[in-house]
């Protein structure tokens, strides 16, 4: 009995360090810059869609490109990471927010965030991943043992199967959050 119980805190203690992001925020320009330069962190690797750019959209909000200047002047440096498939997509906010980045980076796993490190001699420890997926964004922090900041969704009129990942997310989050 004993045997069994500790096996399900284990499970407990590995799903909380891969799901539990370091910090959650509602929007981007909730997130706490002075927190982050206090933490030695001045590389935001960012997520792009529904983090900064909502599926509908074509062309950043000036909210967000103000909060990307924002960044920039407090001394950040700025990296698209997006799991989007489209080039053209990623490219064009990259050429809005003035940044380098990657598509189809395959997030949570690594091989492309390393390789993007590797490109623009980036040094991860230095690094916060931003997104608003658990199980993209925040599973490849916790993997890689990088910062990494949870926001909600810009638009949360998605697809089925989208809704239920975002659920399943949250609950687990809520579940395994050791203040529980
Ligand atoms: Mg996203």
């Amino acid at each position: 009995m004993n045997k069994r119980l500790i096996r399900i805190n284990d499970i407990k203690l590995i799903l909380q360090e891969l799901l539990i992001p370091k910090e959650s925020y509602e929007s981007v320009w909730d997130i706490d810059l002075e927190k982050l330069k206090e933490k030695n962190i001045s590389i935001l690797l960012l997520d792009l869609d529904n983090t900064l750019l909502s599926n509908k959209q074509r062309n950043l909000s000036i909210q967000h490109l103000n909060w990307l200047q924002k960044c920039k002047d407090n001394g950040f440096q700025l990296y698209l990471l997006s799991n989007n498939r489209s080039k053209k997509r990623v490219q064009k906010a990259a050429k809005q927010i003035e940044c380098n980045g990657i598509y189809l980076a395959m997030k949570p796993f690594s091989f492309s965030t390393k390789q993007l490190a590797q490109t623009y001699h980036i040094n991860l420890k230095k690094c916060t991943v931003i997104g608003d997926q658990v199980f993209k964004d925040i599973i490849l922090g916790n993997w890689l043992k990088i910062h990494n900041i949870l926001v909600e969704p810009i638009d949360k009129s998605m697809s089925l199967l989208v809704r239920l990942q975002y659920t399943l997310e949250r609950f687990l989050i809520q579940k395994l959050s050791p203040n529980q």
